[in-house]
């Protein structure tokens, strides 16, 4: 029999809000390779790291393939769908009944394709007629929708990727464009390079790997943004770099910001942010001489308890010098998650309903009440997610539906969300993997379709909608999000006139009757031609796109009404606004600094962010072991001098302590930190690094208008671990899921990492624990039966006096794994032989020394840069040391960064601070 046929299908990368189009090769069956799809406006066939690894994320285990039933603390029963949604149903129903629709919630996500997130919204508001969904876009982009509401009366950004090719001046402001959005960093050094003259200007606390690119770099103290904002429009009146006309003719609110501003002078204002004066002057300066300014921004301006306040201020800059509605000009937020914006369209937020219309306003709720055939919609906006999670904690809501996300690591105050959740009377997740953190306190696990699975419509950053195609089927019987939603409102009809639970109207004669009528879909085709019709005559009106035309011509923009050709690249060219006088409006906040200011107990200043490699809570990233070569653990930054003024060093265990909870952490030095500021990633949770979930420490204050947390600061103090005792084991990962093993392993122990690495020969896994003393020796046999660390092949080595103890697998003359107890002199060593395969027939004896031999050389580990090319620091630094002193000499001779380019900005890093010491 023939193979089958290799073909490629279209598609978008499930990551980041950039939105690259990805072309998915497969058989039919299995995904095979991904290729950047060059005709895709958003990435013109490029891809990061992360995109670049999406074929390892599919398919193996760890895959949710059939609805899971929790029946004791840890035991799961299969179900079918059929007794799944029934006693699901069954339940809700009750709830429905006994206590009304205001008990249940829904908690989704800004992954979510856009049909799904019109009828899991239809679902809750209404056929339920509950308010109370929130998506976890709440804690990226919440605050950038307020701002944008509030400032240009519309959630709509107005700019465009090509707007970055046209503009004069990029204003960076709490953004690390190159981890977060690689693709688009990869779009501005290519502009850089072309035209030097474009002024880029990047303001953050720290100097990430965006500030290489910088010509200037603001690193402010954390929550001062607003008073850099008003600082530099103090600075622009005073020099009369106003665009009046515009002022005059398309805002209001003038006079009050102008009276605001003023006690924002250049010398309080580099106090507050604690920045040069000139190079507050600087900025200005750039502001305003330069013909188009394009600002963007992400989480640094958003997960703030004054994100709103940020994001308007920073409007506000845009409006005053008439930047916005031009090329190469205006306020561009960057979106976190892939259809986050899609979420936003679709009205999947509490106080939101479909085509950008409101909950509170009667109009808006008579127009979709029309729309989806029912009487009236419920008129109070419902929670957003940090109260949802204090409603369920309080019994005010007793059942919630989770879908596509991991609350217990990504919201702030684990402790809180995990009380809420063991509160509930149900919990239903709704997943396409397993053993998240949110796993062990459902109640149900329904296996859902995921990427390249089934077909899909999302919205990027620059509202660009592209259409998914599915390459191979679910695995198991997961189904698509939308078909589940649609499953469970005819299940849910089923038990609530089996219950004789009146309908709140006469619209229809049975539930069952307005499910059929409500959720009836057959396709995405199918909900994308009904959510079309909430849009017309609408700011984001698609009424002119049809799924056809996505795939004839390409992604669009919307706006795309009715005899459109294509989509709008800008929006606000014409200078009017959708707001009731059609004018822009300035806002005048004060600065209000953090929401919990450091002090004598709590010094430092914890902030936390993304890595360039990973992706969220690594559901789906942490399943490509290339992946983490750059980051193997969750490390901790500090500023080095911090670091000795604690008496801490480099590599060390610490504990990160706030007024709610601790975490532990291996230490990095990193001089890119301003003194008294930490950083941790927002990644790890208790598959890879159990004891370092850093939403243990964040707090959940909210800002007034978004509800977005303040994940940017935190108040904590930092102490030495004290966990002296260290064992590792180092597998290579054949057939069996070694990572749930080593997890088994980790338990009990206060501290452990554990690691999927790239072997010569595959695969393998590593586990680090570390205690504050020795556990009892049988342990160590106990790590080498459930590894199959025994039998001829093996050697061991015991020191009982010192506590040591060392066991080595070797096979076909080569280690292929490992086990120490007691200390990890020789792991670094070791590890290498083990992951580049070497043949060690001439030293194995020595393999068994407890400390590396002199006559073997020097080993030293090195922190992986390049993921596509595996060259690491070490080599980078060999190479600079040999000659090479332009980023073009290092990536010709040794290849980094030649592959997807994402590591570019840390070679430029480490060259710029080599050729800095050089000097
Ligand atoms: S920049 Fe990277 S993570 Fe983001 S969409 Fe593109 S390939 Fe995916």
């Amino acid at each position: 029999m023939n193979p089958p046929a290799l073909r490629e299908s279209r598609s978008v990368c499930p990551y980041c809000g950039t939105g690259c189009g990805v072309l998915i090769e497969h058989d039919g069956e299995r995904i095979l390779g991904v290729r950047g799809d060059p005709e895709h406006p958003a990435n013109f066939g490029q891809l990061c790291s992360k995109g670049m690894t999406l074929a390892q994320t599919v398919h193996g285990s760890g895959r949710a393939t059939v609805p899971l039933q929790r029946v004791a603390e840890e035991t799961w029963q299969q179900a079918s769908w059929e007794q799944s949604m029934g006693q699901i149903a069954t339940r809700w129903a009750e709830i429905y009944r006994d206590r009304g629709p205001q008990a249940l919630a829904f908690y989704v996500s800004g992954q979510l394709p856009t049909e799904d997130y019109y009828v899991v919204n239809k679902l809750a508001k209404g056929f339920l007629g509950t308010n109370h969904i929130d998506t976890n876009s709440r804690l990226c982009m919440a605050s950038a929708v307020t701002g944008y509401k509030r400032s240009l009366g519309m959630d709509s950004v107005p700019c465009s990727y090509e707007d970055l090719e046209r503009t004069d001046c990029l204003f960076i402001v709490g953004a690390n464009v190159a981890y977060a959005h690689p693709i688009i960093f990869r779009r501005i050094e290519a502009v850089k390079a072309q035209r030097p003259e474009l002024r880029i200007i990047v303001v953050d606390p720290r100097r990430t790997a965006t500030a290489s690119i910088a010509d200037l770099f603001l690193p402010i103290l954390p929550g001062t943004d607003v008073a850099l904002f008003h600082g530099i429009l103090h600075l622009l009146i005073w020099n009369d770099r106003l665009d009046t006309d515009f002022i005059q003719q398309h805002t209001e609110g003038w006079q009050e910001l102008k009276q605001r501003v003023q006690e924002y002078t250049p010398q309080r204002v580099a106090e507050l942010c604690q920045i040069a004066e000139a190079d507050l002057q600087r900025a200005a300066e750039f502001f305003a001489t330069s013909p188009a300014v394009l600002s963007l921004w992400c989480q640094g301006l958003n997960q703030s308890a004054h994100g709103t306040d940020n994001n308007v201020a920073l409007i506000n800059l845009h409006l005053a010098t008439g930047q916005i509605g031009r090329p190469g000009a205006g306020p561009f937020s960057l979106t976190g998650q892939p259809n986050a914006m899609g979420g936003r369209e679709t009205g999947g937020m509490p106080a939101l309903l479909p085509g950008h219309r409101e909950i509170a306003n009667g109009e808006d709720r008579a127009a979709i009440a029309e729309l989806w055939g029912v009487e009236t919609l419920h008129p109070e906006p419902g929670y957003t997610a940090v109260p949802m999670f204090q409603a369920l904690e309080r019994g005010d809501l007793a059942a919630i539906w989770i879908t596509c996300t991991n609350p217990v690591l990504s919201l702030p105050d684990r402790q809180q969300v995990e009380r809420a959740l063991r509160t509930a009377e149900q919990v239903v997740l709704q997943e396409s993997y397993l053993d998240g953190e949110t796993m062990p306190f459902a109640h149900w696990l329904l296996p859902a379709a995921s990427w390249g699975e089934r077909e899909a419509l999302v919205t990027n950053s620059e509202r660009r909608i592209s259409h998914l195609q599915a390459a191979v089927p679910p695995p198991g019987s997961a189904r698509p999000d939308w078909q589940i939603f649609c499953d469970f409102a005819h299940a849910l009809a089923l038990a609530l006139d089996r219950l004789s639970v009146p309908l709140p109207d006469r619209k229809d004669d049975s539930w069952q009757q307005r499910a059929l009528r409500m959720f009836s879909f057959r396709d995405t085709a199918s909900i994308f031609a009904e959510y079309r019709r909430c849009t017309i005559g609408r700011d984001l009106d698609i009424g002119g796109l049809e799924i056809a035309i996505l795939d004839r011509q390409g992604p669009q923009q919307w706006p795309f009404p009715v005899g459109a050709k294509s989509g709008q690249v800008r929006l606000y060219a014409n200078g009017i606004f959708p707001t009731p006088s059609g004018r822009a409006r300035f806002h005048a906040p004060v600065h209000l600094g953090v929401a919990e200011e450091i002090d004598a107990r709590y010094p430092l200043r914890l902030t936390t962010g993304r890595l360039r490699d990973q992706w969220h809570s690594m559901a789906r990233s942490g399943r490509a072991a290339s992946l983490f070569a750059s980051a193997e653990e969750a490390l901790l930054a500090i500023h080095p001098q911090d670091a000795r003024q604690y008496g801490l060093q480099e590599g060390q265990l610490v504990r990160v302590e706030s007024r709610r909870g601790a975490a532990l952490y291996r230490l990095q030095c990193d001089d890119s930190l301003q003194r008294g500021l930490l950083f941790v990633p927002m990644h790890f949770g208790s598959r890879y690094s159990p004891a370092a979930l850093c939403n243990s420490v964040t707090q959940a204050a909210i800002d007034p208008y978004s509800g977005e947390p303040e994940f940017k600061h935190t108040a904590v103090r930092i102490s030495a671990a004290e966990l002296p005792w260290e064992a590792a084991a180092l597998v290579e990962d054949d057939t069996r899921d070694l990572s749930a093993i080593l997890r088994q392993l980790a338990q009990g122990f206060p501290y452990a990492s554990i690691t999927p690495l790239v072997s010569k020969h595959g695969a393998a896994v590593l586990l680090r624990v570390a205690a504050a003393q020795a556990p009892e020796a049988e342990l160590a046999q106990r790590w080498d039966a459930a590894l199959a660390l025994f039998g001829p092949d093996t050697l061991l080595y015991e020191d009982p006096r010192q506590g040591l103890s060392k066991r080595l697998r070797i096979r076909g003359g080569r280690l292929t794994g490992l086990r120490l107890w007691g200390g990890l002199q020789t792991l670094d060593w070791l590890r290498q032989l083990l992951l580049e395969g070497t043949a060690i027939d001439a030293f194995r004896l020595a393999l068994l020394a407890p400390r590396v031999p002199d006559n073997l050389g020097a080993w030293e580990r090195s922190r992986g840069i390049c993921a596509c090319k595996g060259v690491d620091e070490k080599t980078i630094r060999q190479v600079i040391a040999n000659g090479a002193d332009t980023l073009e000499g290092v990536m010709q001779c040794c290849g980094a960064g030649t592959e997807c380019g994402s590591c570019k900005p840390e070679i430029q890093q480490l060259l710029q601070s080599r050729l800095a010491e050089a000097s």
